[in-house]
């Protein structure tokens, strides 16, 4: 016996999250000098000017161990969606709160839990390492959510179904009457998970998202981010809001300061910078139309989207696309490893950013004509 060996055995198969590539490895890797990032659904404006400044504020205060539970900002998000405080569990992203809900609710070996293919990796990729069976039923060719078929893949032993509305890599969405109608013909074991991580994009908002309605859903929760409107994402800030009993088991199961002291202080001004979030709004919504409108001039297919990235369909091959748009010193997304390998997906950047993506896009498009 090689201690070598000992391994549990969900690990050994495990091929890691890929995320989009950074901007660093794309400066040295071709040279450049600029290089602009569309990869990650991140804020088009950056970080609110109220953020920064209250990290700057707290950063003497580091050395010092956050209150257990981010209790101020658990009080602040309850406010701000009008949910009960006892309802709110904090996360280290709201990828934090993924892995927590199959580590309390999934039973290995027993139960599992149940998606689309494709959907956002890290649910499949968490399921795996907590030995849970996933299922999954395939989107539409139109990327529409076929819930008939996800209800058939689930049974007595489904534990989490997730729905990302509106979706990922897509953008498509669907009303909240629908998720609504979803959660209702579902087996008694399964928590409906709507990972609600591009819901603030949608218009209007309370159309598609389920928040104001989960005090009448015993079986249904909502996870929410900082990553994207808010312009987080390196701060790791998520949160999800479910019913009671199961936000008490996540708060006690959960590592004690998974949400660091910078975090807390970062979603507390965010969350009060209506002004900021107000103009995020305003250039995402701006900047999906202005790329929407150029892709198809440029005879690319862009699905409609009601989140802040596009996925199109180029006229040429969408791997040599990225390529040679990195090259040029565009980092968009291939979506290989969502089996979409003839797409690409591109975040709505600011103004100047979305102009530099379509004429460099042009011209490698003219390249390969
Ligand atoms: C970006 C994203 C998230 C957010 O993840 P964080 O861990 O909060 O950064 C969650 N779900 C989906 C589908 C996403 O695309």
């Amino acid at each position: 016996m090689d201690i070598k060996d000992t391994l549990r055995p969900e690990t050994l198969s495990y091929i890691p999250y890929s995320p989009g590539l950074s901007i660093d490895e794309i400066r040295e890797r071709y040279g450049l000098a600029t290089v602009i990032k569309l990869a990650s659904n991140e804020n088009p404006l950056g970080a609110s000017p109220l953020v920064t400044r209250e990290l700057s504020r707290k950063a003497a205060s580091v050395f010092r161990y956050p209150q257990s539970g981010s209790p101020k900002l658990v009080e602040a998000i309850a406010r701000f969606h009008n949910v009960p405080a006892a309802c709110v569990v904090p996360g280290n992203g709201s990828d934090e709160i993924i892995d927590l809900l199959l580590r309390v609710k999934a039973r290995p070996g027993i139960d599992n839990v149940v998606a689309f293919e494709p959907s956002f990796s890290i649910y499949r990729l968490q399921s795996k390492l907590c030995g849970v069976a996933m299922r999954t039923a395939p989107l539409a060719s139109d990327f529409s959510f076929p819930f008939d078929a996800l209800l058939a893949r689930c049974d007595e032993n489904t534990a989490l179904v997730f729905v990302t509305n509106p979706d990922n890599p897509s953008g498509y969405a669907v009303t909240a009457d629908q998720i609504v109608s979803l959660a209702k013909a579902l087996p008694a074991r399964a928590l409906l998970v709507v990972d609600e991580a591009y819901v603030e994009f949608a218009a209007p908002e309370d159309k598609y998202s389920v928040m104001g309605r989960l005090s009448q859903l015993p079986n249904v929760m909502v996870l929410r981010t900082f990553s994207k409107l808010y312009g987080l994402a390196g701060a790791r800030l998520g949160f999800g809001v479910m019913p009671e009993w199961l936000a008490d088991i996540l708060m006690r199961v959960r590592l004690p300061f998974s949400v660091n002291l910078l975090a807390e202080a970062a979603g507390l001004a965010a969350l009060a910078d209506t002004a900021f979030r107000q103009a995020s709004l305003e250039a995402v919504s701006t900047g999906r139309a202005f790329l929407a409108r150029e892709l198809s001039r440029l005879g690319c297919r862009p699905r409609p989207s009601q989140a802040n990235f596009l996925l199109f369909t180029p006229p040429a091959p969408a791997r040599k696309v990225f390529e040679e748009l990195l090259a040029r010193g565009i980092i968009i997304r291939p979506l290989g490893s969502y089996g979409l390998p003839d797409d690409l997906r591109v975040s709505v950047g600011n103004a100047r950013e979305n102009q530099a993506f379509i004429k460099a896009l042009e011209d490698v498009l003219a390249l390969n004509a």
